[in-house]
């Protein structure tokens, strides 16, 4: 094997691996991307899970009279319930290392990135309940 061979090998290799990061940026591109679609489906199903639930509450063996009054109950309570639910959730998420801000919603915070909007939105849900 001669020096120009080499030379055509060694060329040929760096092509090739000039090609395999190219396709391994775009795969970890489609991964994060993939990831934050996932994130943003499994928030809204999580979401529509608890309205869905709460449009039809379990039916129990409550004799009618008393079933009334439950329904009555739980309609009254229902819009601070919900909210107070879907707060659980949303911290959930963020715990998760899950972006819950306006800004970044359903992407994935880097492990110990501490992110300001999320923070302040944590904070609101704190105030609010005191
Ligand atoms: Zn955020």
């Amino acid at each position: 094997m001669d020096e120009s061979n080499l030379t055509q090998i060694l060329a040929l290799m760096d092509s090739q691996f000039s090609q395999l990061s190219d396709t391994m940026a775009q795969l970890k591109h489609q991964v994060t991307e993939l990831s934050h679609e996932n994130n943003r489906l499994r928030m809204a199903n999580a979401q529509l899970a608890s309205v869905v639930s709460e449009a039809s509450p379990p039916l129990s063996d409550l004799p009618q009279e008393q079933e009334d009054k439950h329904q009555e109950e739980t309609s009254q309570a229902a819009p601070a319930k919900r909210q107070q639910a879907g707060r659980e959730r949303l911290q959930t998420f963020y715990q998760e290392g899950i972006h819950i801000c306006h800004t970044f919603y359903g992407m994935k915070r880097e492990p110990g990135e501490e992110c300001i909007f999320c923070q302040n939105l944590l904070d609101s849900f704190q105030r609010d309940n005191h």
